[in-house]
């Protein structure tokens, strides 16, 4: 399989507080170097706790927002600089889909036309009357009706707003959708069948998907492989079933953990004497809150280290025993 995406050394840092004369603005660094390969056809899980960088990665891999360093290659050609006018085949080529993609159509229109409408700009229909077909086919795809086309967007359930969002996506011929916790805002009951048909459009239309969530359960049966961030920094990255059954990285057990605990506290509680330790320009992120953190942890973030082509973490003191389920629940 080739390579589809290929995200090098991507950060991202967003101005703090306001800048004074002469004096440099700060920064927050929310995405650190961060090293990912999508293969065409493949399905790869981006999970990490609330403020890990997870959007802000998806976003800059579509050139919605625009990295600050690092690079995207799109099928072999690298897309970080090109100009508005150049990455137009690329926005038709890369979707996404929020936790609310219809919250963003307009309410006063349908949802039929809002459809339409960038199908003819980025001319993926040769004319309205084709593009009104594709829509009508892809509504009863996505498991609407076909009469849906001329409703408004506040006369559906929130199962089918993401229903028509898919739709939305898929009308633009995609080759590659970025999943933003698509199923996040749903019904657990409802959760199941939008993940279902996301599996089955993926076969069928041959897509890639890149799944952002914090739901390990869900990737599992989801994702072919799996990428863990935390505070902007890949710290795992493994297939999906041996992330599941042999997680290396203490953050790759914190999230298992509270998976299969139902239980949201961080590994480790008690914080205080790693607190006092934890530099935060040189030591490992997750240092501070690590039950295995040495000296070493303290001095400076450990490098990827390639386990094999499907195993990579970055941590000092990887648990890499075999372990049962219920082992793991009571680490
Ligand atoms: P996630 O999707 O994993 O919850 P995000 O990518 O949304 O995380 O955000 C990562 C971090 O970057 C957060 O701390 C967030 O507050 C910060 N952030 C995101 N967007 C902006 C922005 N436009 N300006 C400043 N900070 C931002
Ligand atoms: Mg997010």
């Amino acid at each position: 399989m080739s390579n589809l995406i290929e995200i090098k050394g991507l950060t991202k840092e967003f101005p703090i507080g306001n800048s004074t004369f002469l004096k440099k603005r700060a920064v927050f660094k929310a995405v650190h170097g961060v090293f990912l390969t999508i293969k065409r056809g493949e399905i790869v899980g981006l999970i990490g706790e609330s403020g890990s960088g997870k959007s802000t990665i998806g976003r800059m891999a579509l050139r919605l927002i625009e990295p600050s360093g690092g690079s995207i290659i799109y099928d072999g050609k690298d897309i970080t600089k090109l100009n508005h006018k150049e990455m137009m085949g690329y926005y038709q080529k890369m979707q996404i889909i929020f936790q609310d993609s219809a919250s963003s159509f307009n309410p006063r229109k349908t949802i039929g036309e809002q459809i339409v409408t960038p199908m003819l700009r980025l001319g993926v229909a040769r004319s309205r009357k084709e593009a009104e077909m594709d829509v009508y086919h892809l509504l009863e795809r996505v498991g609407l009706k076909r009469e849906h086309f001329v409703r408004y967007p506040h006369e559906f359930s929130g199962g089918q707003r993401q229903r028509i969002g898919i739709a939305r996506a898929l009308a633009l011929k995609p080759e590659f959708l970025v999943l933003d916790e698509p199923t996040s805002a749903l019904d657990v009951s409802i959760q199941a069948q939008i993940l279902n048909l996301l599996l089955d459009l993926q076969e069928e239309f041959n897509l890639t998907y890149l799944f952002i969530g914090h739901n390990l359960s869900i990737i599992k049966f989801f994702c072919d492989r799996v990428a863990v961030l935390y505070k902007g920094r890949l710290v795992e990255v493994a297939d999906s079933d041996r992330l599941y059954t042999n997680p290396f990285h203490p953050v790759s057990r914190m999230l298992l953990n509270s998976v299969l605990t139902l239980d949201k506290k961080p590994l480790a509680d008690d914080l205080s004497e790693n607190t006092a330790k934890i530099n935060r320009n040189t030591g490992c992120v997750f240092s501070g809150k690590c039950l295995y953190a040495t000296e070493l942890c303290f001095e400076a973030h450990p490098e990827m280290e390639v386990l094999s082509a499907n195993h990579q973490y970055a941590c000092y003191n990887p648990q890499n025993v075999e372990e049962t389920q219920e082992q793991l629940v009571t680490l």
